[in-house]
């Protein structure tokens, strides 16, 4: 099969950098509320729009390559390709940072090795990418009733009301995913 997976939250641990960055510069405001952040885009919520905020801290040269991997989520990889599976690493790099591109194409040498870089797809369009699976947090997809994939979401606190989609962890995705396992 091949399956697409997205980085930022669901290999990489987006989150956890910027939050971490968010308290060293504003230590008495919280970035969303603790545990519960429901806004798929990190600082759109109900106190108040901070996106301007946060989009100075990821816009910050290395932001994106010290991001630390989701525990499990390299043994994962390594998993499905025991099985034979191609994976395409599929994310989307925005305009507004020209080094985010690059960054990211360090960081998954960094993380998963040389090789991978030819499995590397940069666009926001992924309804464009042919695959079976395509692993992502984010909600949905623009055209994504073209697109060839199956979306399982990678399962996070703002997409818990998303219907009718799988969702997996990289706890559970071996029991989610029976079909990637032969
Ligand atoms: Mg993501």
């Amino acid at each position: 099969m091949i399956i697409l997976i997205d980085i930022d939250e669901v290999l990489a641990d987006f989150e956890a950098a910027l939050t971490s960055e968010w308290q060293k510069l504003y230590p008495h405001t919280l970035l969303f509320p603790s545990g519960s952040r429901k806004h798929y885009y990190i600082g759109q919520d109900e106190e108040g729009n901070k996106s301007e905020l946060v989009s100075k801290i990821i816009h910050r040269e290395g932001f994106f390559e010290q991001l630390q991997p989701l525990p499990g989520a390299i043994d994962a990889i390594k998993l499905m390709q025991h099985y034979n599976h191609q994976i395409y690493l599929v994310t989307s790099a925005g305009v507004s940072y020209p080094n985010a591109a690059s960054e990211k194409y360090r960081w998954v040498e960094r993380h998963l090795g040389k090789e991978f870089l030819s499995c590397l797809v940069i666009t926001p369009a992924k309804s464009i990418v042919r695959g079976d699976i395509l692993i992502d947090d984010r909600p949905s997809f623009r055209d994504e009733r073209l697109a060839s994939w199956e979306h399982v979401l990678y399962d996070k606190s703002y997409n818990k009301t998303v219907p009718r989609k799988r969702r997996i962890t990289w706890e559970n995705w071996t029991d989610e995913l029976p079909e990637l396992l032969t």
